[in-house]
């Protein structure tokens, strides 16, 4: 199990972990948010918060 967080005051809305990992955030008012608050396994959501510019996305597993 996996905690998936986007800090919505950091991010800038590239729509790059929207665009990595479309199956666990979504682009909302021009702002990413996690789709769950967890996922039982965890696939592009690592890869995602590596690409972030600004480091807003956390994963804790
Ligand atoms: S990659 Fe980071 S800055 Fe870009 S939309 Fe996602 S959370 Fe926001």
């Amino acid at each position: 199990m996996a905690k998936i967080k986007v800090n919505q005051e950091t991010c800038i809305g590239c729509g790059s972990c929207a665009s990595i990992c479309p199956a666990s955030f979504k682009m909302i008012n021009g702002k990413a948010k996690e789709i769950k608050a967890s996922v039982a396994k965890i696939t592009c959501e690592k890869e995602a918060a590596e690409a972030c510019p600004v480091n807003a996305i956390s994963v804790t597993e």
